[in-house]
């Protein structure tokens, strides 16, 4: 199966309720298909939803700026939401839409087999945690799991809800850059090792 073959086969996608609640069509993700580093958010809203992307509204706009701070763009990255689907009046994803959806979004990441998946807000974290958690606690530090590492972001949406966030925010943009820096950098020189002591002379016997 290819990334086409999957974005094909959730097209009219009518396997959750979110299929039936008002959405305009599926979102299903874009960007670069061999992308080393993956940002997955919680899901469609409303200009995502018309336009058929994730992150082109005002959230997208702040997440495009976040990216060019530390030298990167969206044609670097691959990015998509844990729900294809536009959960109404924006509210969160409900537990039996996750579970639902969850799937595709492990086949994406398989597919892409990116190094490093950059979860935005607390929903895409704990999707792929696979446990409840605190993203105020657990956000800019590394998880290593099976197959690539998960680095949690606060969600750009929440930083222009509530600005006393932004700094939050791009402060985990920072140590993004920081370790995207260190995975980067050359290995330190291996130290030499001292040679051998040379044998002592043998006497000479003949
Ligand atoms: S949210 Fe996912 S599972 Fe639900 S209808 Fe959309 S694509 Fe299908």
């Amino acid at each position: 199966m290819t990334l086409i073959d999957l974005k094909d086969s959730l097209h009219n996608c009518q396997r959750c309720k979110l299929a039936k609640l008002g959405r305009t069509q599926v979102v299903f993700g874009v960007g670069n298909p061999q992308a080393a580093i993956m940002f997955v958010g919680e899901g469609p809203g409303f200009y995502e939803d018309k336009q058929g992307e994730p992150f082109v509204g005002a959230a997208g706009k702040l997440l495009n700026d976040l990216l060019k701070s530390i030298g990167l763009s969206r044609p670097d990255i691959y990015i998509a939401n844990v729900v294809k689907c536009r959960p109404p009046d924006n509210r969160d994803p409900e537990p039996d839409e996750v579970e639902t959806c969850k799937p595709f979004l492990l086949q994406q990441i398989e597919l892409i087999q990116p190094k490093l998946v950059c979860t935005l807000g607390k929903w895409a974290a704990q999707t792929l945690l696979n446990r409840p958690v605190s993203i105020m606690k657990m956000r800019g530090q590394a998880v290593r799991l099976d197959h690539f590492t998960l680095f949690p972001l606060l969600h750009p949406a929440a930083a222009l809800h509530q600005g006393n966030l932004r700094g939050s925010l791009e402060e985990d943009f920072k140590k993004l850059k920081a370790y995207l820096d260190h995975l980067d950098a050359p290995p330190p020189p291996t130290p030499a090792v001292p040679a051998p002591p040379a044998p002592p002379a043998q006497m000479n016997l003949f």
